[in-house]
């Protein structure tokens, strides 16, 4: 099954001049997510995590049943306000304006290695900020996974060296 063909492109989405890649497809087609979260769990399988960490929103999708699947904890990153106990909070540039993300500062405890996932990597400004949530915590991050990669904007320079799975690549 190639996911590509589940992948929609919506041109001037958020903004004029961004091509928008759409996963609702992808979600909307039962086999197409089960093969994409199957990948997901084989590709992170070699590496040694306690946790994982998943992004609002759309990496909330894929991170929820990515934990069930390999039987880990799920620990979410919110958007600010969201979480109702003490929190570690980071801001960060987006591909378009900025953003603050958080986490519960005892969502990982100290020497916890986490897999971190999202649904897309662009300039890499929400999963450096997400891997630096999960360090303020005194967690190590061992592996980033997200479904899309946009290899032109070259996230993973934003990444520090952190190790990277993405199943699809533009
Ligand atoms: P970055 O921080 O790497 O620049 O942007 C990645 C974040 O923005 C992800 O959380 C992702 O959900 C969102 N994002 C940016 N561009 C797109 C896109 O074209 N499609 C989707 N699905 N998400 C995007």
């Amino acid at each position: 099954m190639d996911l590509k063909d589940y992948i929609r492109d919506i041109p001037d989405f958020p903004e004029p001049g961004i091509l928008f890649r759409d996963i609702t497809p992808l979600l909307a087609n039962p086999q197409a997510f089960d093969h994409a979260v199957a990948q997901l769990a084989t590709r992170c399988s070699d590496a040694a995590f306690d946790a994982v960490v998943a992004v609002e929103s759309r990496g909330f999708i894929f991170g929820a049943p990515l934990a069930r699947e390999l039987g880990k904890p799920l620990v979410p990153v919110r958007k600010p306000g969201k979480l109702p106990a003490d929190t570690h909070s980071v801001e960060y540039d987006l591909e378009y304006g900025s953003n603050v993300l958080e986490i519960h500062s005892d969502g990982i405890t100290p020497g916890q290695r986490v897999l971190i996932v999202d649904d897309l990597l662009a300039i890499g400004g929400t999963l450096s900020a997400a891997s630096h949530l999960v360090e303020a915590c005194g967690g190590e991050v061992v592996l980033l996974a997200v479904v899309i990669e946009l290899l032109f904007l070259d996230g993973r320079s934003r990444l520090e060296g952190r190790e990277l799975v993405s199943l699809i690549q533009y």
